[in-house]
C-alpha cells in the first residue's frame, strides 16, 4: 500500500478502508466472499500487461505464450472441476459470460443454418442483402426465464438490460402459494412461446432447481437450454449440487460468475458441450477484446483450491449454515420467501416488521450487518424499494463462521429489524425510505458481532 500511497494515496487510503470495514462488519451479502490470499495476490501481477485476442493457440497478438498456459490451466480446472466438455475462461464478470452464451446459442442455432443454406463459411463472404436478412433474424429469437421478481437475474431478460432488448422475452415466476418453481407452469409457459432459450439460474431464489426437468422442457419445445449458476456455483463445485440439481449434465451452457460461492476473482466463465465450444470459443470477438491475463490466472488458482476435500467441506458447510440461519431467523418470528432454504441463502420478507427492504437494509447496515434488500414475489414495494433483504452464508462461512455463530447471527438480525420503525414524514404518514432505529440497538448489534 505504500507504493500505491506514493501515487494517489487516496487509493491506498480507500483499500485500507475497505479491509478495515470488511472485517468489521458481517458481511452477509449473498454474492460476496472473501477470496484466498493466493488469488488475490494472482490477480496483481505483469500477466495484467500482455494483449491476447482470440483463444489458446489463435492469437491476434504476437507472444502470447505464457497466457496460453494460464488460460489452459484455467480451463483444464473448470472442465475437471464440473466434469465439463469445455470450459471459456476469459469473460471479465457474469453478465460477459452471458452475453458470450446468448451470442454462441445465436451463433449456432441461427448463424450457421443461415450460412450453410447459402453454402458459405463466414459472415464476411454474405451480400449486404443476406447480411440484413441474417440481422433481422437475430433480432427476432425468443427467450424463457426466471423473472426478476421470482429471484431471477436481470441480464435473464430484464427490459432494462440488453437481454431484455435483444430477444422477445416472456418470464416464469413461482407459484404464488408456495413460492417455489411450478415446473407444470414452465413447461405450459415454454409449449405456448417455444422459446429460442430457456433460462435457469437465479439470484434471489432460496431453493434448488431440479435441472433435469427443465431439460425436459426444453428438449420438448427445441430450446437449448441455458443454466447460469453465478449464485452456487460453488455449491456445485462442493459437490453439495449433485445429479439433477448439478445443472453441468443437463444444460446446454452453464455460466457463472468465479467470485460468489465459488470463492474466486471477480470474473466469469462459460461451460458447454462439445457441441457449442466451436461457438461459445468466438467470445472474443464476438462480444469480448482481449482477456485479463492476471485474473484467468487468479481463476485457475480458485479453482485448483475448488478442487480440493476442504472445498467440498467448506461448500456443505455454507448450506448448512443457510439451514441454521433460516431455522434461527423462522423461531424468532421472522417470514422467510419459500418458509425457509436449500442453498446458501435466505429472503426475509420484512414487511411483517412493518419496514420495507430499503429500510431494514440501512438498520442493518447501521448495527454492522451488511446485506442488500431484494424484491420478494409480486412485491407491492416494487425493485427500488422492496420488501425483502437477501442474506448469504458463503462469505461468513469462508471466515469460519458456524451453527452457533449464525444462529446468533439470526438473533442479532431479528433484535434489530424489531428494533427499527419506519420514520414519519412532515405529511404524518411513515416514509420508504428512512427509519428509525432504537437507541442503542447498533453498539449493542456491533459489540456482539466483535465477539465472533
Ligand atoms: N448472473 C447472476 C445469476 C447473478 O446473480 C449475477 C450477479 O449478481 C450476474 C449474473 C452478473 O455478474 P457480474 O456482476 O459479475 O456481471
Amino acid at each position: 500500500l505504500e507504493v500505491i500511497a506514493s501515487v494517489e494515496p487516496r487509493i491506498a487510503e480507500a483499500t485500507r478502508a475497505e479491509l478495515a470495514d470488511q472485517r468489521s462488519s458481517l458481511k452477509l451479502i449473498a454474492s460476496e466472499n472473501y477470496a484466498s490470499p493466493a488469488t488475490l495476490l494472482t490477480m496483481g501481477t505483469w500477466l495484467s500487461d500482455k494483449y491476447a485476442e482470440g483463444t489458446v493457440g489463435h492469437r491476434f497478438y504476437a507472444g502470447c505464450q505464457n497466457i496460453d498456459t494460464v488460460e489452459s490451466v484455467a480451463a483444464e480446472h473448470a472442465r475437471e472441476l464440473f466434469g465439463a466438455e469445455y470450459a471459456y475462461v476469459q469473460p471479465h464478470s457474469g453478465i460477459d459470460a452471458n452475453l458470450v452464451a446468448f451470442w454462441a446459442i445465436l451463433a449456432h442455432r441461427v448463424e450457421l443454418p443461415e450460412l450453410a443454406e447459402l453454402g458459405l463459411k463466414n459472415i464476411n463472404e454474405m451480400t449486404e442483402a443476406q447480411w440484413e436478412t441474417l440481422r433481422h433474424k437475430f433480432g427476432n429469437q425468443r427467450a424463457l426465464g426466471m423473472s426478476l421478481d421470482a429471484g431471477g437475474h436481470l441480464t435473464h431478460g430484464f427490459r432494462p438490460n440488453i437481454s431484455g432488448k435483444m430477444f422477445h422475452q416472456r418470464s416464469y415466476g413461482t407459484d404464488p402459494q408456495t413460492q417455489r418453481i411450478d415446473y407444470d407452469a414452465v413447461r405450459a409457459a415454454a409449449r405456448e412461446f417455444k422459446p429460442l432459450i430457456l433460462i435457469a439460474g437465479y439470484s434471489a431464489y432460496p431453493r434448488r432447481v431440479n435441472f433435469a426437468k427443465m431439460r425436459e422442457i426444453a428438449d420438448e419445445v427445441g430450446a437449448t437450454f441455458m443454466v447460469d449458476m453465478a449464485h452456487f456455483a460453488g455449491l456445485v463445485a462442493g459437490k453439495v449440487f449433485t445429479g439433477d440439481e448439478d445443472p453441468v449434465p443437463h444444460a446446454h451452457l452453464v455460466t457463472t460468475t468465479t467470485h460468489k460461492s465459488l470463492r474466486g476473482p471477480r470474473g466469469g466463465m462459460v461451460l458447454a458441450t462439445e457441441e457449442y465450444a466451436p461457438s461459445v470459443d468466438r467470445g472474443c470477438p464476438m462480444v469480448l477484446g482481449g482477456p485479463l491475463g492476471n485474473v484467468m490466472a487468479a481463476k485457475a488458482v480458485a479453482l485448483a483450491e475448488a478442487r480440493t476435500p476442504a472445498f467440498q467441506t467448506y461448500a456443505q458447510a455454507v448450506a448448512d449454515n443457510a439451514q441454521t440461519l433460516a431455522g434461527g431467523l423462522l423461531s424468532r418470528g421472522a417470514q422467510l420467501v419459500t418458509g425457509g432454504t436449500d442453498n446458501h441463502l435466505v429472503l426475509i420478507d420484512v414487511s411483517s416488521f412493518g419496514l420495507t427492504g430499503r429500510q431494514a437494509e440501512s438498520a442493518l447496515l447501521d448495527a454492522g450487518i451488511v446485506t442488500n434488500r431484494n424484491a420478494v414475489p409480486a412485491d407491492p414495494n416494487g425493485a427500488w424499494y422492496t420488501s425483502g433483504v437477501r442474506i448469504g452464508t458463503p462469505a461468513l462461512t469462508t471466515r469460519g463462521f458456524g451453527a452457533a455463530e449464525f444462529d446468533r447471527v439470526a438473533e442479532l438480525i431479528v433484535d434489530v429489524l424489531e428494533s427499527t420503525s419506519p420514520a414519519t414524514t412532515a405529511a404524518g404518514t411513515p416514509g420508504k425510505a428512512k427509519y428509525v432505529l432504537a437507541d442503542g440497538v447498533a453498539e449493542r448489534t456491533k459489540a456482539a458481532s466483535a465477539e465472533m
